[in-house]
């Protein structure tokens, strides 16, 4: 009898071996890789979750903390597989909660060397600090998945309503973004040296989805991004139960951001995920004895992909990142928040604009 052919998607499941441990199916492992060593000489360790299935299948990696400020991919890893059994019935997880364990530590995007391990990527054995670690990630985990997932949060002092970033371009890539279930998926490639990029560019479809805020793990980001993960992992057939279909999902190839012109203490009009027109007065922002006020105007159609978080701005700097949509504004505003995922989305609107000051215009 001739044995069962192994498809390209098995290949790496039937050899996976991650930090010196051969992994078995139907098993899961708590492991480390060692990564550096402190000033004392200490040891420091990346902790990695692998779950395996009974059953042969696809490698799909999650990477959280890669900017080590960035902490609502932790929460999510947490969610999906720390806290709750992950039952896959095929394929195997690879999860890396904290990627820059020296940026978290430190609360900063960055390594102490100052560089920024999404653009060193595929790294060197050889290089800087933070090469190095690209590198570790690079060659022990990533080049043994068919699929990743890289979760990250708005930069500091702003916030993002859920969306994914990925190559709408790549048919693969494509049906990963869009089996997440995010409402918002924006088309880029990433940056040079970002992991993604990396990953793709070397035949590993991998999305990335940028949601909520720095130093926080966001309740309602958690449970949108958990429900997102396991959709996917759904649509590749490693976890029982059909993937969320249908619903609004606006597909954006450009966005822009929206500029205070004068320096002055801002008043939002809308929250991360709304709707706006053409025209429409997003925001203000007035001198501090109320007087100069300027009015920060929407240039297109469109939805709120992020915003500032920092209520004071001086001229030039920006403040409403604007999805830009082709749809037309009344189509957009019937549809948009209306998924089978409305309610999940609509709380993490909330949950975002709850610490900023939202109103009415005047
Ligand atoms: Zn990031």
């Amino acid at each position: 009898m001739s044995e069962p052919e192994i498809t390209a998607e098995e290949g790496k499941w039937h050899s996976l071996n991650i930090a010196g441990q051969a992994i078995q199916p139907g098993c899961s492992y708590d492991l480390h890789l060692d990564y550096s060593q402190n000033y004392t000489g200490m040891q420091i360790r990346v902790p990695v979750k692998v779950v395996a299935g009974p059953k042969p299948g696809p490698v799909v990696f999650f990477t959280g903390v890669v900017h080590g400020d960035e902490l609502n991919g932790l929460g999510i890893i947490r969610e999906l597989m720390f806290d709750n059994e992950l039952p896959l019935t095929r394929g195997a997880v690879i999860a890396i909660p904290v990627v820059n364990i020296y940026g978290m530590d430190s609360h900063s995007r960055y390594l102490p060397d100052r560089r920024d391990p999404n653009r060193c990527f595929p790294g060197t054995s050889k290089g800087s600090l933070t090469s190095r670690l690209s590198h570790l990630i690079y060659t022990e985990i990533i080049r043994h998945c068919d699929y990743g997932i890289d979760l990250h949060t708005a930069a500091v002092r702003r916030t993002n309503y859920p969306n994914i970033r990925a190559d709408l371009d790549n048919p693969e890539v494509l049906r990963l973004a869009r089996s997440f279930g995010c409402e918002l998926l924006v088309h880029s490639r990433g940056a040079e040296g970002s992991l993604r990029r990396t990953a793709c560019r070397r035949g590993i479809p991998t999305i990335v989805l940028e949601a909520g805020e720095v130093w926080k793990i966001e309740p309602g980001v958690v449970n949108l991004g958990t429900l997102g993960a396991r959709s996917v992992l759904r649509e590749l057939g490693m976890l029982s139960g059909r993937r969320l279909r249908g619903g609004f999902q606006l597909e954006v190839r450009k966005s822009v951001w929206v500029r205070a012109d004068n320096g002055g203490i801002l008043k939002y009009h809308v929250a991360p995920g709304d709707v706006v027109e053409k025209g429409q007065v997003i925001g203000i922002s007035q001198g501090i004895f109320g007087d100069d006020r300027s009015e920060l105007i929407s240039p297109s159609d469109g939805v709120i992909l992020g915003m500032t978080t920092m209520p004071a701005v001086k001229p030039g700097e920006p403040v409403f990142h604007i999805a830009l949509s082709d749809v037309p504004y009344k189509t957009l505003k019937r549809k948009f928040g209306r998924s089978q995922r409305a309610d999940h989305h609509r709380r993490v609107h909330d949950d975002l604009a709850t610490s900023l000051l939202v109103d009415e215009p005047e």
